[in-house]
């Protein structure tokens, strides 16, 4: 067993069997992202591409990698600029890549952008499968409180490339992002629809299945659990900012996907989360009880429509709300 002091020392924790020279493999793995956040600095997606390793490449070239980036592209001119972003690309440009072209280029893109994030992050640990093929390191930025970090890189020749399921697992961040993102767009759909908001999510199912041929367009799809919905109380007078969606629990890196009430898709750490959910939660709490009031109210002279609305939409919304207040701890 090595010294304690030496692994401290080190700022790294490799888990057995370990590294002939950790020190040496620290310094291999930072000089892998250094070189990524250069590549990327210099606006430069096609050789960040070339920091992906092998595997990773042939992943984003297969039938598997184009279905999962497909999606990304976007089909509404806001979408397909907020795509250009990533690529780095105008609007014009990035509409004409090549469907393998694109999975690459926008991996790179979010790639690159993760890399921002490592050259200001300290390695809390670095954790190596057992033919030390693969290495996932934890990062920490102290001044920002909570935040953390994970990336895999793989071992190919004499240095470390990101593997090809951090790739994989970027591209399912970006899909809860999308798929809380088009959650949120049914809501607004179904309110134009119905003039009223619905009272449980399952009520957007049918027009999500019809739009995205995704029965599993309510659950994350890294954590599979259905999002959670918070009614809104105050119908189209709900503030913009206003928690609406968000991840049951926090991802494994500790992150949750939230939609605000103007539809904003938002990307929070645990602690950002818990802080926004609890101020929005005391309000939600503090009018519940007057708004129940009212529906109940109008529930006993109502009939036809409205009384329909009122119970599958109000009643059931409030219920809901009840129960994420049950939930939460409140
Ligand atoms: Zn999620």
């Amino acid at each position: 067993m090595r010294p304690l002091a030496l692994i401290l020392c080190l700022a790294a924790i490799v888990a057995a069997p370990a590294f002939a020279d950790p020190a040496e493999e620290e310094k291999a793995l930072r000089s892998a992202w250094d070189a990524l956040a250069k590549d990327f600095a210099a606006n430069d997606l096609d050789k960040v591409a070339g920091h992906f390793s092998k595997e990773a490449t042939a992943w984003l070239e297969s039938a598997e990698g184009l279905a999962a980036y497909k999606p990304l592209r976007g089909t509404s001119e806001d979408e397909l600029k907020g795509t250009a972003r990533v690529l780095r690309l105008e609007p014009e440009a990035a509409s004409k890549l090549e469907p393998g072209a694109f999975a690459k280029r926008y991996a790179a893109g979010l790639a690159a952008w993760k890399a921002e994030e490592l050259s200001k992050s300290r390695v809390v640990k670095v954790r190596a499968d057992g033919e030390l093929r693969m290495v996932e390191v934890q990062l920490e930025r102290p001044s920002e409180g909570d935040y953390r970090a994970h990336f895999t890189f793989s071992r190919e020749g004499d240095g470390w490339k990101l593997s090809k399921s951090w790739v994989a697992h970027l591209h399912e961040y970006v899909s809860c992002c999308n798929l809380v993102y088009q959650v949120g767009i049914h809501l607004a759909l179904f309110e134009s629809k119905f003039k009223e908001y619905p009272g449980e999510l399952g009520q957007l199912k049918e027009s999500l299945m019809a739009a995205t041929g995704n029965e599993n367009a309510l659950k994350c799809p890294l954590l599979g659990d259905e999002y959670v919905y918070l009614f809104p109380l105050e119908g189209d007078m709900t503030p913009p900012g206003r928690l609406t969606l968000y991840d049951r629990k926090p991802h494994a890196d500790g992150t949750r996907l939230a939609v605000m009430f103007a539809g904003t898709p938002v990307w929070l750490d645990e602690a950002q989360f818990q802080e926004w959910l609890r101020k929005d939660l005391d309000v939600i709490q503090a009018k519940l009880p007057e708004v129940e009031k009212k529906v109940k109210a109008d529930l006993e002279t109502a009939d036809g429509q409205k009384k329909a609305n009122l119970e599958n939409y109000w009643m059931k919304g409030l219920t809901g709300l009840r129960s994420v207040i049950k939930r939460e701890g409140k």
